[in-house]
């Protein structure tokens, strides 16, 4: 295996790191990867986090993989690791790169693009040639806390069994987002699961012990690694849809990420801040509450509950 003029020989391990660029101080910005191969020929597996830089929720998931050795006594295969993709979002606490565009917007990237086409063709050039397929961590947005799921693309059949094998709480099919790492994944013949869990610059620890659970599950599955904790059957969502405020004020809800809810059951209430009326939330239909804003205020249109069904 080459990756940026290094090889990689069957048995070895390595640590590369790829130049993306500068800083205005001239600093150079270096982009860490990380490949474990074992000397047994089989698939090759991605793992990377941070193409958003605030979802630090899924860089902890990916570098505690390389802590705990996960990939260190690959049954067969290789698996390549990458901890933060988008460096310049993850030193700005930011899900973009310092001029406002999104690396997950930007893809395949170019090589003179914008500084987020030059992040996304770094990834493109030179990692995903040698990969098979792979797992993209992400978290929720601001205050938008995502149950721990998987989404892989909808009436793609290896992407299912991969989704399946990797066993989230739940999977959810549906289209890959336009220029976005998936997308190119996908056109490219390389399917490309998304994690999501958590929300952006905290840390939730159920998300990662899923996300951990998830990886030794689908790599297992790939006869890559001798064993996988059992997973518990994952609930299908084929549709989703937001519920969103119907009116400004104090938002608390009633209920929350991964549990049922039957169409008309109160979710929340709204409130003006002076103690004067309460409005309630009530679910617009029967599914699963697969993510939820746990911001207190909230103004119109808000998104408040994701609903899976
Ligand atoms: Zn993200």
């Amino acid at each position: 295996m080459i990756i940026n003029n290094t090889t990689i020989a069957p048995g070895e391990n390595a640590i590369l790191r790829l130049n993306v660029g500068r800083l205005p101080s001239d600093t150079r910005i270096y982009l860490n990867v990380h490949v474990y191969r074992s000397s047994v020929p089989g698939p090759v597996a991605a793992v990377l986090a941070g193409v958003h830089g605030d979802e630090v929720n899924s860089v902890e998931i990916v570098r505690r993989t390389i802590a705990c050795h996960m990939f260190g006594n690959l049954l067969m295969g290789t698996v390549v690791v990458i901890p933060v993709l988008n460096v310049y979002g993850f030193n700005n606490f930011s899900r973009d790169v310092p001029d406002g565009k999104d690396v997950n917007r930007s893809f395949p990237g170019s090589a003179k693009g914008s500084l987020a086409a030059r992040v996304a063709h770094i990834f493109t050039k030179n990692i995903l040639p040698v990969i098979d397929f792979g797992v993209d961590f992400h978290t929720g947005g601001s205050s938008n806390y995502n149950y721990p799921q998987i989404r892989y693309s909808k009436g793609r059949e290896q992407s299912r069994e991969l989704a399946e094998a990797f066993g989230a709480p739940f999977t959810v099919a549906n289209r890959p987002i336009p220029k976005s790492l998936r997308k190119t994944c996908l056109e490219a013949g390389k399917p490309m699961l998304v994690f999501e869990g958590g929300e952006n610059l905290r840390f939730d620890g159920f998300a990662i012990e899923k996300g951990l659970a998830g990886i030794r599950r689908l790599l297992f599955s790939k006869g890559m690694l001798p064993e996988a904790p059992p997973g518990a059957p994952t609930i299908h969502i084929e549709k989703t849809t937001w519920q969103r405020a119907a009116r400004p004020g104090m938002f608390r809800w009633w209920k929350q990420s991964g549990q049922a809810v039957q169409k008309g059951e109160p979710l929340g209430v709204i409130n003006d801040p002076f103690g004067q009326d309460e409005f309630p939330v009530l679910a617009s239909r029967n599914g699963f509450i697969i993510g939820h804003n746990n911001s207190p205020v909230v103004r119109p249109g808000d998104a408040l509950f994701h609903l899976g069904y």
